[in-house]
């Protein structure tokens, strides 16, 4: 029943109103009367299992968020639309210092784009996939004959982020201000399951684990 997830909804304002948002209210009415200038943008996957606030540990006004289908960002004048006037707005009018491309484990875009017939009754959805075509060219080319097809979907999540990553310099606002040297780019993979993020900093080709100190009980 539709109306039941509503409810779930309605419910989970009902929680953040009644225990999150007092434990925490100093931080949410500052964040209201401040003008917002967040020090990066992240550009993420729409899929539901992404919560790049948690992941971050980031609260209101610390990141500006855009997500899609796939994470892709459409080099520029190819699709002028959201994500290209989000990277446009975040970079010239908030002045971001950093820029995140995040692709995330059994993302169902790279898997659309392994095989176009799950998707080839979703003309829209199809039509977007081609900002990660060259991506799919890339992985393939990269695959040794024994390989498991888990590992092409590894390898093309990889390499579809830092293809975004190399769309993302095609944009003017990105060009010039990394000319300045006051912007910097990241390409990051999330692993759902295990919580782990690999990274790959600007002009890398290879993602390395955020490390984490092992907690001993
Ligand atoms: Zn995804």
């Amino acid at each position: 029943m539709s109306a039941e997830v509503l409810e779930k909804l309605k419910a989970g304002v009902r929680k953040f109103r009644t225990e999150v948002y007092p434990a925490q209210s100093a931080t949410y009415i500052h964040a209201g009367n401040t003008q917002q200038k967040p020090g990066a943008l992240i550009i993420a996957c729409a899929d539901s299992r992404i919560d790049v606030e948690m992941i971050t540990q980031s609260g209101p006004g610390d990141i500006f968020v855009t997500r899609n289908i796939g994470n892709l960002v459409p080099a520029y004048g190819e699709m002028l639309g959201g994500v290209s006037a989000v990277v446009e707005y975040a970079v010239s009018a908030l002045g971001v210092q950093h820029i995140v491309v995040c692709g995330h484990s059994d993302c169902g875009a790279m898997k659309g784009l392994l095989s176009p017939e799950a998707v080839s009754k979703m003309p829209t959805v199809e039509n977007w996939l081609k900002n990660a075509h060259t991506a799919l060219s890339v992985a393939e080319a990269l695959t040794a004959k024994d390989e498991r097809p888990s590992d092409l979907l590894h390898r093309l999540t990889e390499q579809n982020v830092l293809l975004q990553m190399q769309h993302l310099r095609t944009h003017p606002s990105v060009a010039g201000a990394m000319a300045r040297e006051t912007l910097t780019i990241s390409g990051w993979v999330y692993d759902i399951a295990s919580g782990g993020v690999r990274i790959c900093e600007e002009n890398g080709r290879v993602f390395t684990p955020v490390e984490v100190e092992r907690v001993t009980a």
